[in-house]
């Protein structure tokens, strides 16, 4: 595959020329080209520029608000409610963690209910930034029905993803974030664009037959990991990001789209606790680390999250690559 070569602040500015081309307002463009670029950063491309073309699209469409002016609601003393203004999630969550933040250290724990915002990508940006307070952070968003009920063969519960982030003294926060179809949709678009076959447990075909095609899994439905373990948590998440919150479930969420295939419009919920509230203010930290020492104790393990971190050391030097043929269709937009 031929690939284009850039480097984080090439990317930083071709995303910023693209979602302003399109009609974003600054702020709007530099919040969603900083999550990007924070993707690629840590070489998940599936939440990099890759959305760039779906972004602009959502924009132009009129569906998605490029000139957002988020709101922040005290609804009671440990819940803050974000009003994303129909714009895209970065610039909202970016609001939300400046209340958030002092929020969860008055009450120990608070949460931020985030409604009517597009496309909330990846958990572990918000549940790291929290983690970096020394706070411990969940987070959790529905998307589009693409996985289905245990037993069943349509599509109902998004990939639903969840984020846990633990503060650590002198290293980076322990974060895992993972979704809970067995494999990410934009991992299965990047394999189905790639050529590549998927695990069998990725999904079924649209009559429930078993199948390795990404483009199969695409036109039928998704599969929980650990069968009907993962459909659970995606069912904990429609509830925790719809009804809890008040916002869609993933099948209302698509019916909103109307069938054109943009970004998700939709929830998430974020839980920060502050553990100096907690049992053991003085002592927490060196406990977990007792935890993570025994972990890396064991040949094979590493933490979550230490992947990335890693990738993280290397893109500002190195920079990153995207194919030939999105470089185009970016250059196309503008
Ligand atoms: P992965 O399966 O790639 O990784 C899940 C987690 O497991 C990561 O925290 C990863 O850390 C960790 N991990 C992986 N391998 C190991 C290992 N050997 N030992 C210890 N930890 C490990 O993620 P998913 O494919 O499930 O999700 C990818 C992304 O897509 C996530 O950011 C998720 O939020 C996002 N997503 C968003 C959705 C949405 O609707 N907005 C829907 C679904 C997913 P590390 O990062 O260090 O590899």
């Amino acid at each position: 595959m031929s690939t284009v070569h850039l480097s984080l602040e090439e990317g930083h500015a071709l995303a910023m020329k693209c979602l302003q081309a399109n009609g974003c307002d600054e702020a709007n463009a530099k919040a969603v080209s900083d999550r990007m670029l924070q993707a690629e950063g840590d070489l998940c491309h599936s939440h990099g520029l890759f959305r760039l073309p779906w972004y602009c699209k959502g924009v132009r469409s009129g569906r998605a608000n490029g000139k957002a002016k988020p709101t922040v609601e005290q609804l009671a003393p440990a819940v803050i409610r974000v009003n994303g203004d129909g714009g895209y999630a970065p610039l909202g969550q970016d609001v939300a963690h400046k209340a958030l933040v002092p929020c969860a250290r008055q009450n120990g724990i608070a949460a931020v209910a985030f409604v009517n915002m597009f496309h909330i990508a990846a958990m572990w940006p918000e549940t790291e930034r929290l983690a970096m307070e020394g706070l411990c952070a969940f987070a959790f968003t529905a998307s589009y029905p693409y996985v289905a009920p245990a037993g069943g063969t349509k599509p109902l519960y998004g990939t639903n993803p969840m984020g846990f982030a633990w503060p650590r003294k002198d290293a980076p926060p322990m974060v895992f974030d993972q979704a809970s179809s067995s494999m990410a949709r934009g991992e299965i678009q990047i394999h189905a664009r790639d050529g590549h076959d998927v695990p069998e447990t990725a999904g079924i075909g649209p009559d429930g037959e078993a199948t390795t095609d990404p483009n199969v899994v695409l036109k039928g439905a998704q599969l929980g990991f650990g069968g009907y373990k993962g459909a659970s948590l995606a069912m904990m998440v429609e509830l925790l990001c719809g009804p809890l919150i008040g916002d869609f479930l993933s099948i209302e969420s698509q019916a909103d789209d109307g069938g054109e295939g943009g970004p998700p419009k939709g929830g998430e919920l974020i839980l920060a606790l502050d553990p100096a509230k907690f049992g053991d203010p003085d002592g927490f930290m060196a406990h977990g680390e007792k935890l993570f020492e025994a972990i890396l104790a064991q040949e094979g393990t590493r933490l979550p999250g230490q992947r990335r971190f890693a990738n993280r050391a290397r893109t500002p030097a190195e920079g990153f690559d995207i194919p030939q043929s999105l470089h185009d269709e970016i250059l196309s937009l503008m």
